[in-house]
């Protein structure tokens, strides 16, 4: 008797998609499993780049390759956008009218970025004297206004969370410190992190390093500021509760969403177009035949590369378990993994998963990169990082070293290890 041969359809074609598919091709043959990856363009962009931008460290062709050639030959790479998903019918509409059907769909489109939610964002100013460094267009275009920036007040905020790499603003600030001390300007320039938590960071050990770093470099600190308006020719901020922070030059991360094919796929999303899922299995609540990895999930984990790619293990092992009539492994912990870079070539690294904070110590293992300290060899780690996304992450490779479980070897044992406040962050 033959095998039947079954589909996944994956929906985009970033890191998560990417990874799953490549993982999956590498435990199938072809003849076992056809594997389809739907992306609306063929531009992969490793987003940690988009940090160094605005600075002259990158340039978004260094950091921009095509989707099709990251993704294994047997894998069928689709460029169309998503209309929407009928899971009852296992079926996905495409916007050239097209239908895939599945029998396993993975849902890994992201998060978007919805400047126009907060008033006056988009308006007056927009990419002339308020800019966001989280796209490629805004990224190049903040790096020709910091180039031409004299003097003055820069502030950055981020407008609400979820957003993807919250430790990104931060670093965004610390390097904005090194650039105008390398320009010999930062006497001239005020430096204001403005931020809708209560503290520099989510976690208390974290934001507490954080906050000290960000003072000992001189820049002011203004917490539950929940960001109402942006006046971008007036250079003006006002949050709900009417207080206002003013800029010459403003640096936003605008509100971020779920894909919007997900608010029109009848019982996949949330309120917020993201992807209701169990955080251990990442199977999704709206069917058991759709399991969901990266920044599209409501997991509360960071939303990240680096758990994107420790997800992909427990979504393709569960696929396979789906696939094949057995119990799911419910092993996800949350694990995040986050290189800081804090300027003057140092970085700090972050270690922490859905139960434990981030904590001082070494990882992977007692000898290794340091923890919540900065150092040299953090930032050589952040920028060969671009080297493995392509060439180990995305091709479904394992790093060495780096397992999917958060390492506790390294970190201190007496320490209390427990965070409940994290699972909530
Ligand atoms: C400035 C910045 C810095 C960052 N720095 C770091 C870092 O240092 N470390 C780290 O771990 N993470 C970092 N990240 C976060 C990281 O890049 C993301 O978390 C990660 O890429 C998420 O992967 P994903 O597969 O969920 O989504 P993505 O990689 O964003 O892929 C989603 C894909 O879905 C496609 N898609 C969406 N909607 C549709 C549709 N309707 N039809 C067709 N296709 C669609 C998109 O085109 C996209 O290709 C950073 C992000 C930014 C913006």
């Amino acid at each position: 008797m033959g095998l039947v041969k079954q589909r996944v359809v994956i929906l985009g074609g970033g890191t998560g998609g990417t990874l799953v598919a490549n993982r999956l091709r590498r435990k199938y043959e072809p003849a076992e499993l056809e594997i389809f990856v739907v992306d609306q363009d063929n531009r992969h962009v490793y987003q940690p780049g988009l940090l160094f931008v605005p600075f002259g460290l990158a340039h978004p062709e260094d950091i921009v390759r095509p989707r099709v050639r990251q993704l294994h030959h047997d894998i069928t790479f689709i460029e169309a956008g998503i209309d929407r998903v009928e899971n009852e019918s296992n079926e996905v509409h495409l916007l050239d009218g097209s239908v895939l059907q599945y029998d396993v769909l993975v849902v890994a489109t992201g998060a978007v970025l919805t400047p126009e939610e907060t008033e006056g964002l988009t308006g007056p100013g927009w990419m002339e004297k308020v800019f966001t460094f989280y796209s490629p267009e805004g990224a190049t275009a903040l790096e020709t206004a910091l180039t031409k920036f004299e003097g003055g007040r820069v502030v950055v905020n981020v407008v609400d969370m979820p957003i993807k790499c919250p430790v990104a603003p931060l670093e965004f600030c610390f390097l904005a410190d090194w650039y105008f001390r390398e320009r010999g300007i930062r006497d001239r320039v005020q430096l204001t992190y403005v931020t809708p938590l209560d503290a520099a960071f989510t976690k208390p050990i974290a934001a507490s390093h954080l906050g000290t770093m960000l003072a000992d470099k001189g820049i002011e600190l203004v917490t539950e500021f929940n960001t109402g308006e942006v006046d971008g020719a007036e250079g003006r901020l006002t949050s709900f509760d009417g207080r206002e922070v003013e800029f010459d030059l403003g640096v936003v991360v605008p509100l971020h969403g779920g894909a919007p094919f997900v608010g029109r796929s009848p019982g996949l999303g949330d309120a917020l177009n993201f992807v209701p899922t169990d955080e251990r299995t990442l199977q999704s609540k709206c069917a058991p035949n759709i399991f969901v990895i990266g920044d599209a999930a409501n997991v509360p984990a960071s939303k990240a590369g680096s758990v994107t790619h420790f997800e992909g293990e427990t979504v393709v092992d569960n696929i396979a378990n789906f696939l094949g009539g057995r119990p799911l492994v419910d092993n996800f912990d949350g694990h995040a993994n986050c290189f800081i870079e804090t300027g003057f070539h140092k970085a700090l690294l972050i270690d922490f998963n859905y139960d434990t904070e981030p904590l001082p110590g070494h990882f992977p293992g007692r000898v290794g990169l340091p923890l919540l300290k900065e150092s040299r060899l953090n930032h050589l780690g952040k920028l060969m990082f671009q080297w493995f996304y392509w060439h180990t992450l995305l091709p479904g490779r394992d790093i060495p070293g780096m397992g999917a479980a958060m390492p506790t070897a390294g970190k201190p044992p007496e320490a209390d290890h427990s965070d409940q406040h994290a699972r909530k962050d």
